[in-house]
């Protein structure tokens, strides 16, 4: 058996940067019926005590080694509503995979692959998710259709539930539509899980801000519970002199342009005035995303990141995928002023270099400033990653317990208010698909247990 992983196939970088298409393709029967064979079917399965939503890995592999990739769906969609998206962009390396014996020796098994490879095969052959019990006469009202929301209302779907989503965008999907860029996520394959949800009987709202349309009160007085899973969409600035010049983005606004609204072409109702030198200041995917998006607008696209590649926050094969494209890295560099002309347009940065020192208490190594090395960086497009807080536009009205940091207070899933639950980004700060998506679940099982008393 062997001790080496199957690699999966990848668009050439020489091409891909030229294209929005996916750039890891995924396996085909043959190699994940390889990869399958790989795995030792342990009695004790660490790796699934390293999933989140604990899906039976050993069982779903082994429906595989034995060509039954409908068993193997039935078996990951009793656990995961999202299954082609997970398989895609979760952090498996330091979850399910990073627990596989087989990584002690060797490559783990790729159970992320694996999982998108069924995953692919379901929509490409239309198996159905599991079967949809009998209506129990409860309504739930699901506020944001990200990760969380859309897992909170397959859940409950498949218990017989009435579910309805409200989005205030015009697309269900939250982050996977309009963050996570389509080379690493098509959005046809969010589409169609958002379709086999649709398909349990959940109603989708979208185009509703809750909190100006409707409020939370009007809906805790129309539904039997609600769930909150609104993210954190509100992007955070440097503060720095200067950052109110055009062609100063947030992250988050430059790909829901490109993702959502196509900004990218001349002719999209807002398109995206493109710079020649871009720099994205942060190292976490969100920055990698932003980075390898405008390298495909034709840019020249750099990172600057205050720490040194050991410290890139962003996962190890993002930064790969990056390099490979042509991505430079400005480490261990912080801007601190920018440059304009006198019509307001960026001209370039002051930067100085960073030094770095000891561990801290949070486990990451302090960074301080050389004075000494100011110096003018010319560019003239900014892109700032520095993390995201949560919008709580929904919440207007309402006397939720919030923390110091503006997150929602929980108990499990519980917030202050009566039947009113939440979970996802909304309530840990921006963090992972799968950690929303293990929200989203607790709270189906809180809101079954407190309306029908049963677990
Ligand atoms: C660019 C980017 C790349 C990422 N890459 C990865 C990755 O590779 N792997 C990974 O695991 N995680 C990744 N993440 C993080 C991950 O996407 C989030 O942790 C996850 O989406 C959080 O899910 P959520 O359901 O809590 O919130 P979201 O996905 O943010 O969804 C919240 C939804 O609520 C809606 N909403 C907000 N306010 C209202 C309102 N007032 N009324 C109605 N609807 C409202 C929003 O429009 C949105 O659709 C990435 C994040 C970003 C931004």
């Amino acid at each position: 058996m062997s001790d080496t992983k199957v690699k999966g196939r990848l668009q050439e970088s020489s091409v891909r940067i030229h294209n929005f298409e996916e750039v890891e393709l995924g396996y085909n029967d043959e190699e994940a019926h390889e990869e399958s064979l790989r795995c030792l079917q342990c009695i004790n399965p660490r790796c699934v005590k390293g999933c989140p939503v604990n899906i039976a890995i050993p069982e779903f592999i082994k429906k595989i080694q034995e060509n039954d990739i409908k068993g193997a769906y039935e078996v990951i969609s009793r656990s995961s509503s999202l299954p082609a998206v997970c398989g895609r962009v979760c952090p498996q390396e330091k979850q399910c995979e990073s627990m596989c014996v087989k990584g002690l020796k060797g490559d783990a098994i790729s159970i992320g692959s694996l999982e998108r490879y069924v995953a692919d095969q379901a929509i490409i052959n239309h198996f159905n998710q599991a079967e949809q019990k009998e209506k129990n006469g409860k309504k739930v009202a699901i506020v944001g259709s990200g990760p969380a929301g859309l897992t909170c209302a397959g859940d409950l779907a498949k218990k017989g539930f009435e579910v309805t989503i409200y989005e205030v965008l015009q697309k269900a999907g939250g982050v996977l539509i309009y963050g996570i860029p389509e080379f690493r996520l098509p959005k046809r394959i969010v589409k169609e899980e958002v379709d086999s949800l649709k398909s349990l009987g959940v109603k989708i709202l979208t185009d509703v801000p809750v909190g100006n349309a409707i409020t939370l009160d009007e809906l805790q007085k129309e539904y039997d519970a609600v769930f909150v899973g609104t993210g954190a969409g509100l992007p955070k600035f440097m503060g720095i002199e200067g950052e109110n010049a055009n062609q100063v983005f947030s992250a988050n606004e430059i790909l829901t342009r490109i993702n959502l609204m196509s900004g990218y072409q001349e002719d999209a109702k807002t398109p995206i005035k493109k710079g020649k030198i871009a720099y994205v200041i942060g190292g976490g995917n969100v920055a990698m995303d932003a980075v390898r998006s405008l390298k495909r607008l034709g840019i020249e696209a750099h990172i600057m990141y205050r720490r040194g590649e050991e410290e890139l926050p962003a996962r190890k094969l993002e930064v790969e995928h990056a390099k490979e494209e042509g991505i430079v890295f400005d480490l261990l560099k912080n801007p601190v002023r920018i440059l304009t002309d006198e019509k307001n347009n960026v001209t370039g940065m002051e930067v100085v270099n960073m030094v770095l020192g000891e561990v801290g208490e949070d486990g990451r190594r302090s960074v301080s400033e050389d004075q000494d090395s100011l110096h003018f960086v010319p560019c003239d497009m900014i892109v700032m990653a520095l993390g995201t807080s949560p919008n709580h536009e929904a919440l207007k009205g309402s006397n939720i317990a919030l923390t110091d940091r503006g997150l929602i207070v929980v108990e499990e899933t519980k917030t202050s208010l009566d039947n009113v639950f939440a979970g996802g980004d909304a309530v840990t700060g921006a963090a992972t698909v799968i950690l929303a998506m293990e929200a989203g679940k607790k709270a189906a099982k809180q809101i079954q247990e407190q309306l029908l008393g049963e677990e």
